[in-house]
């Protein structure tokens, strides 16, 4: 493979954009070498600036959950925009799909929508802050749940992978008001909660955790914690941005089987679009403006292109539900060959997986929470991106992030993979 002309744009980006890209994880600094530039993409394929074939493995880090360039999100896409991009002014769409998000999500009476995930994580904790008259929420070590300064205390994904978990520029005031408990460890979170009497607003928390690579929640966990919070009157908020229309159509909700109090969207209720959403009963949402105090706004929230992406992918997930379960044994049957391949060559490793969410840690002990995630062999993991890159797949450039698989992608796209990694494989060792 070559990367002349992609290399050639990335000289040119850095000289105008930080680091050459718009979000961090792009600019293969974990990993080393050039970030891919991608052209154009169809289906499970990228296709990038030097002619390359890629099978992509993360869809865009989540929302394209049908495959690039999914027919249905662009021809609504393309005749609402014919019509005018944005108005600031209440549009029908918006409620149909408000209507159809909640008629496939569980135990949700209202939902708003931002522009991103961030958006909808920071609108959630000011509410649940205003809600309850509390100020301190718990977030996991280890979780993301974007760049908003409450968030960026151990945090995962790019944060960590760059060794800024605990970034620059959150004042320590904010950072105070964020207590941080172990993912799958409860006493952990019982300690904060005995030291923060009374004043604990809310808990976040990834569901399925896929910003240190995925990790999966114990039952036991997962269910502690909705009990702790009934009991002391604690806002549970999931945070299914990643998980929320993938897992399943009601997400991490329907499939742990555990209501939570407030829920946030983000990547496939956009389409591919920049879409974000919170949802909760109607007694918490009436809290917002502008029935109630809590304040919460966006020019473009809601605007007709970004709506329409998403009403048309929800649309097709909710008239297929089947995609969940092919998505799931794809999945599967990715997971069983790269166990095989990497446990015939005697490589340490560890695969979480749960639906069609699945990371590789190159580690002996199984990775149940941040720390686990950290002890990694980030040399072999480098090597192992590289490698795949080299043989045309393209995975996460980090091994803190989760793979995505698209519905696009054929078992014979997955035995390419495979045949990619036993040509490599002895370079991991
Ligand atoms: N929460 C989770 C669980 C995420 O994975 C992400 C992004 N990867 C976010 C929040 C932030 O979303 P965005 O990048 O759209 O702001």
């Amino acid at each position: 493979m070559k990367y002349q002309r992609s290399s050639a744009l990335f000289k040119e980006a850095q000289r105008y954009i930080p680091g050459g890209v718009n979000s961090p994880v792009r600019a293969f600094k974990a990993v080393g070498g050039t970030p891919v530039f991608v052209k154009e993409a169809k289906g499970a394929y990228l296709y990038d600036e030097d002619g390359n074939r890629l099978i992509d493995y993360i869809s865009s880090w989540g929302p394209l959950i049908l495959g690039h360039a999914y027919e249905p999100v662009l021809e609504a896409v393309i005749k609402k925009a014919k019509k005018g991009t944005s108005f600031g002014m209440p549009t029908e769409i918006e409620t149909d799909l408000a209507k159809l998000a909640l008629s496939m999500v569980l135990n949700m009476d209202k939902i708003r929508f931002v522009n991103s995930g961030t958006e909808a994580c920071m609108s959630a904790i000011r509410l649940a802050r205003g809600f309850t008259g509390k100020d301190k929420i718990i977030k996991f070590a280890g979780c993301y749940h974007g760049h908003a300064d409450a968030f960026l205390i151990q945090a995962g994904s790019g944060a960590v992978t760059f060794g800024s978990p605990n970034s620059p520029g959150v004042t320590e005031g904010t950072a105070k008001d964020t207590l941080l408990a172990r993912y799958n460890n409860l006493e952990s979170v019982d300690a904060l909660l005995e030291a923060n009497k009374e004043n604990v607003a809310a808990v976040i928390i990834e569901p399925v955790a896929g910003n240190m690579g995925c990790i999966i929640p114990d039952d036991s966990f997962i269910k502690g914690l909705r009990e702790r919070c009934t009991e002391k009157k604690i806002l549970l908020i999931f945070d299914e941005v990643m998980t929320g229309f993938r897992l399943a159509k009601g997400g991490a909700q329907e499939v742990l089987n555990i209501k939570a109090d407030i829920v946030t969207y983000g990547k496939v209720i956009g389409g591919g679009l920049p879409v974000g959403a919170f949802a909760a009963r109607k007694e918490i949402m009436d809290y917002l403006a502008p029935d109630g105090p809590v304040y919460q706004a966006g020019t473009l929230s809601g605007n007709p292109l970004a709506m329409s992406a998403g009403l048309a992918m929800l649309t097709a997930l909710n008239e297929k539900p089947e995609v969940f379960e092919s998505l799931a044994n794809k999945t599967e049957y990715l997971h069983q060959g790269i166990e095989r391949i990497l446990s015939d060559n005697g490589i340490a490793h560890q695969i979480n997986r749960f639906g069609s969410m699945i990371s590789v840690h190159f580690t002996e002990k199984p990775v149940k929470d941040f720390e686990g995630a950290m002890k990694g062999n980030n040399d072999t993991f480098k090597k192992y991106f590289h490698g795949m890159l080299s043989k045309g797949v393209y995975l996460p450039p980090s091994a803190f992030e989760s793979y995505f698989l698209n519905d696009a992608l054929s078992y014979s796209d997955i035995d390419f993979t495979l045949e990619g990694l036993t040509e490599i494989v002895s370079d991991l060792k």
